[in-house]
């Protein structure tokens, strides 16, 4: 706390992300990062954009980007918007779309950046209780409220809710935005971007750090009818009109058009990913029916803490979160098949061990 501080920087509560670490290489499990490279095109389309004309500006438009996203999904570039992050185009969609004093709603178990940049904008919210099974009950949302943010699948659940109970939600919402935030909807079912047409109240984002392999290019969009795109705009303008450089925009242009790479790495993680499930569920551990690239486990015996703390001594690193219903539950990211099978056999003994010693 400094006495410098604005009594807004006194007050917010920062989100927190997953380790980086230097030093020590482990195997990272614990921020949901693609296992594989990102398309070699993508890395040929960023060097040949790293040149002299990166002295100018970049296109405020980003028209390209924005062009080979329409194209994936049909739609039309004016129903797309990008940024530089799915978490910053959340956090432009907030002050464009609620308003203070009117709560939004977010389940109970969530990503906990929503309720961050919530206060950042001094927007209320309040939690809808998932069922026991951690699916999210529907009903719980037609209520009173200023909008909505779930994320589809739900994280760290990694459930995925069906697009008729999407329908059902924005159906009873027809006087709010209704944020569904897709980051790891390509290893799950069908996106609500098919609903765009139906709702204008819907508003979809999706990430390329996750199923498209560059969570270090830092690149996000939403997808919804024209008039909220330019409520985004709006906002986007009047903080950074270039959120996007050259370089990000190039790559991830490229990445939007490399349709074979994409189906041919999600498909082999969401393989890996039932693999993993069904030994970790032979070992004993609970496990959530995750539709993303990560399985959310706890084990009836040993308790999630002790395991995280063993498993990085063993050089693994996975995700703990010290929250109400969740804090005996790990999540596990889906690394390559050999990174698993060191996972596999690391928690094996882990658990053969605490069963013998109790
Ligand atoms: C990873 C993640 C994001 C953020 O993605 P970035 O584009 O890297 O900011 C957004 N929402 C959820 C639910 C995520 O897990």
């Amino acid at each position: 706390m400094s006495r410098y501080w604005s009594d807004l920087a006194r007050t917010i509560v920062p989100y927190v992300a997953g380790e980086q670490p230097t030093g020590r290489t482990y195997i990272k499990l614990n921020t949901n990062e693609n296992p594989y490279p990102p398309s070699p095109r993508v890395i040929d389309a960023i060097k040949s954009a790293a040149n002299e004309r990166l002295r100018l500006y970049p296109d405020p438009e980003c028209r390209e980007l924005r062009t080979a996203i329409a194209h994936y999904y049909d739609l039309s570039i004016d129903e797309v918007f990008v940024g530089n992050s799915s978490d910053e185009v959340l956090a432009f969609a907030l002050p464009a779309f609620f308003n203070p004093g009117s709560p939004i709603l977010l389940p109970d178990v969530t990503y906990t950046f929503y309720p961050t940049i919530a206060g950042l904008f001094r927007i209320d919210h309040k939690t809808v209780p998932l069922s026991a099974d951690f699916t999210i009950p529907v009903e719980g949302f037609f209520r009173e409220n200023g909008g909505i943010i779930i994320p589809n699948p739900n994280a760290p659940t990694g459930i995925y809710l069906p697009l008729d109970a999407i329908r059902s939600i924005l159906d009873n919402n027809k006087e709010h935005v209704v944020i569904i935030d897709e980051a790891y909807i390509d290893f799950a079912g069908p996106s609500a971007a098919r609903l765009i047409r139906e709702y204008p109240n819907l508003l979809v984002t999706q990430t390329f750090s996750k199923s498209r392999a560059l969570a270090g290019l830092r690149v996000g969009f939403a997808l919804g009818q024209r008039e909220l795109i330019q409520g985004l705009d709006r906002v986007k303008n009047c903080i950074n009109a270039y959120t996007l450089d050259r370089l990000a925009l190039a790559g991830a242009a490229a990445a939007m058009r490399d349709r074979a790479y994409f189906e041919e790495t999600t498909a082999k993680i969401k393989h890996t990913r039932e693999r993993v499930a069904a030994r970790l569920r032979e070992i004993g551990f609970i496990i959530t029916s995750s539709q993303a690239n990560f399985v959310f486990i706890s084990h009836p015996k040993v308790p999630a803490g002790a395991l995280l703390r063993q498993l990085r001594e063993k050089g693994i690193l996975v995700r703990y979160f010290n929250a109400p219903r969740i804090d005996n539950y790990l999540r596990v990211s889906i690394g390559t098949d050999e990174e698993m099978d060191v996972f596999l056999k690391a928690i094996e003994e882990l658990v053969a061990g605490k069963q013998q010693s109790s």
